[in-house]
């Protein structure tokens, strides 16, 4: 079976599970001031450090989460003022508040500029605009540079779902100049569970979960050792992937396709995208006739977006890019890897091809007649 939906998650990396496994022989709660608790402190506040050098900040700013999906409610829930989302965001953001702004994509999925100045306009009052860093379903990166200098001259903060970013695009706090930023370990052979929000030292959050004051009063509860010591190991290791080879096959994979089929439609394909995504229609099969026949023929991707049931269903990704309705239902989302080869890769074109032929009555001649 071959891997191709690493946007959902990762496998865990040696590194997390070995750090992982060292951990949970220790006794202790982080609050402890004995000898035990203090050595489990120790543990989280190393693995804050990775996460804090990651992304260029102090750890005081560090507050981890079970989750990109916590984080994502604590920013936008936690903020005192209204709130402005892009239409493609996760649904993590997308439904967090209900009184959110919604604002525009354009067909490549990139965010309608202008019709964010005349929301930020239209109210002076405390305002935090989030951006989605990088889609996690056509891999569509945000001009965040002009965002945030956009969203600063209206005075108003702005927060990233930086997830599907992480380890592969620079996420240089300073230099992108935002107030907070979501990560989730999965993503990157970290564990399921686990997360953070980097939040600005003069941002003030209501939390979501108050109690024994754990993570600066942000995030009560004692802390998931196990999910936060493996989130900073897979940090640590994930720093040193390369994705330059991992970009040449998913070019060489759409390439190829396309050769196929010219009538094949890559969302996004105009701007830049993550090096590892390539979200694309199989012209006249629908999405979960794919998920499913490439499941059988030994190959595991979905459909844009599954929902927690594990039906496919509508992406309203591709809706707000406003694609054409026989594309929307065609679609599938292949997510390469840090390690998928080029022979993955080939045999995922050679089962597409075999889908595609079948799919359209011809003839699948067998090797070697
Ligand atoms: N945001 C994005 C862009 C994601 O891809 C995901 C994971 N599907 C999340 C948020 C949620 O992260 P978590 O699974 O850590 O809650």
């Amino acid at each position: 079976m071959i891997y191709l939906d690493h946007n959902a998650t990762t496998p865990l990396c040696k590194e997390a599970k070995n750090a992982m496994m060292h951990v949970m022989d220790e006794t202790g709660n982080a609050s402890s001031i004995h000898k035990y608790g203090r050595s489990i402190r120790q543990s989280i506040e190393a693995a804050r450090k990775n996460v804090a050098e990651v992304v260029h900040v102090s750890p005081s700013q560090v507050i981890f989460t079970s989750g990109a999906t916590e984080a994502n409610n604590m920013a936008l829930q936690g903020f005192a003022g209204r709130t402005i989302i892009s239409s493609v965001e996760h649904d993590s953001v997308y439904q967090a508040r209900s009184d959110s702004l919604i604002c525009p994509v354009d067909q490549n999925g990139i965010l309608d500029l202008e019709t964010l100045e005349d929301l930020l306009k239209q109210d002076t009052g405390p305002t935090l605009v989030s951006i989605l860093f990088a889609n996690n379903e056509t891999g569509v990166i945000q001009p965040m540079d002009q965002i945030v200098s956009l969203v600063k001259r209206y005075r108003g903060r702005v927060h990233s779902d930086a997830v599907q970013a992480l380890g592969k695009l620079p996420l240089d706090w300073k230099a992108l100049n935002l107030d907070l930023i979501s990560l989730s370990a999965h993503k990157i052979g970290g564990p399921q569970g686990v997360g953070a929000l980097i939040v600005a030292p003069d941002l003030a959050l209501k939390p979501l979960i108050t109690g024994g004051g754990q993570e600066r009063s942000f995030r009560s509860g004692t802390e998931n050792v196990l999910g936060i010591v493996g989130f900073g190991a897979a940090l640590q290791s994930h720093q040193s992937r390369k994705w330059d080879n991992t970009a040449r096959l998913r070019t060489a994979l759409e390439e190829k396709i396309i050769e196929c089929c010219p009538e094949v439609t890559i969302f996004g394909k105009k701007v830049d995208r993550l090096p590892n995504t390539t979200n694309l229609t199989m012209p006249g099969v629908k999405s979960d006739i794919q998920v499913m026949n490439f499941d059988l023929l030994g190959i595991a991707l979905s459909a844009g977006s599954a929902c927690s049931s594990g039906k496919v269903k509508t992406s309203r990704v591709l809706q707000a890019m406003k694609v054409l309705p026989h594309h929307l239902e065609t679609s599938v989302r292949v997510s390469l890897g840090w390690d998928t080869t080029e022979s993955d890769v080939d045999f995922f074109i050679e089962t597409w091809k075999r889908l595609f032929d079948q799919t359209h009555g011809k003839v699948i001649e067998k090797k070697g007649m």
